[in-house]
């Protein structure tokens, strides 16, 4: 495989996201609406964490700091980002249904005054909601099994997987990027469109077959797929994998097949 070319300075960037923690209480669950989850829709439409606006704020702030440290170019918007979170909490609590929703009025919860930067808004806020929803994730997987939810987007978020692993025994399991969540998923089927025709499911080998990309005839969509049967290894952070393989990604859409994220 060729060298990747994600940027060291992004890539550290990432390390440092990854190390900020959110504290127990700062995203709980409703144990009710969680328990009465029928596997037919995303828990964060019908379960969505509860989420201490104290906690939120300082977490932004922490994440803004971050990023301003690494991507110094973007640090004068970060600042004003952060000037403008809002005091309230009701406000807060807006913003935060809000962002989970992925609701663009997001930004109208912000306090006006500062200019708002509304580029570096989606990047900023991506990476706490990302931090938010992966935190909301792991509490989940004490609390529910996901093995019936037999569907290619993320029973956890709803978004479409960015990266597969095939397990030492050969089972196939889905992450999504945006909440570190895996599930199990059959082996030949099309995440994005569902089929399961042979004809329009393969996938291109890559490092000896340590990685595949899964590809659909019928939509176009692929998978970048670890192999730990090949690798040695089980649990690959698929985070990082994700990272490590852009290349594969550039040979995916080379072939013509694109993102269905
Ligand atoms: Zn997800
Ligand atoms: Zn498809």
């Amino acid at each position: 495989m060729k060298e990747p070319f994600f940027p060291p300075r992004l890539a550290e960037c990432y390390r440092e996201l990854e190390k900020i923690a959110v504290p127990e209480t700062g995203v709980s669950l409703d144990a009710t609406a969680v328990a009465a989850w029928e596997k037919r829709s995303p828990l964060l439409a019908c379960a969505p964490p509860v989420i201490d606006p104290e906690v939120f704020v300082a977490l932004a702030g922490q994440v803004f700091e971050t990023l301003a440290r690494y991507l110094p170019e973007m640090a004068r918007d970060l600042e004003k980002l952060r000037l403008s979170l809002p005091d309230d909490n009701a406000d807060r609590n807006s913003l935060i249904g809000a962002l989970l929703s992925r609701d663009e009025k997001a930004v109208t919860f912000l306090k006006p005054g500062h200019g708002l930067p509304l580029d570096v808004f989606g990047f900023a806020f991506s990476h706490v909601l990302r931090i938010l929803l992966a935190a909301y994730s792991r509490r989940l997987r004490s609390k529910v099994g996901f093995d019936l939810w037999d569907r290619g987007d993320c029973p956890v978020c709803g978004s479409k997987p960015n990266f597969s692993r095939i397990d030492p025994g050969g089972r196939r399991y889905l992450y999504c990027g945006l909440c570190s969540t895996q599930w199990r998923f059959v082996r030949a089927a099309c995440p994005f469109c569902g089929t399961t025709d042979p004809d329009e499911l393969s996938f291109y080998p890559f490092e000896n077959g340590a990685y595949r990309v899964y590809v659909c005839a019928r939509c176009k969509g692929y998978v970048k797929t670890i192999d730990e049967r090949r690798t040695g290894e089980n649990h690959a952070d698929l985070f990082w994998e994700d990272i490590k393989t852009v290349s594969l990604d550039i040979s995916a859409l080379r072939l013509g097949f694109a993102n269905r994220l």
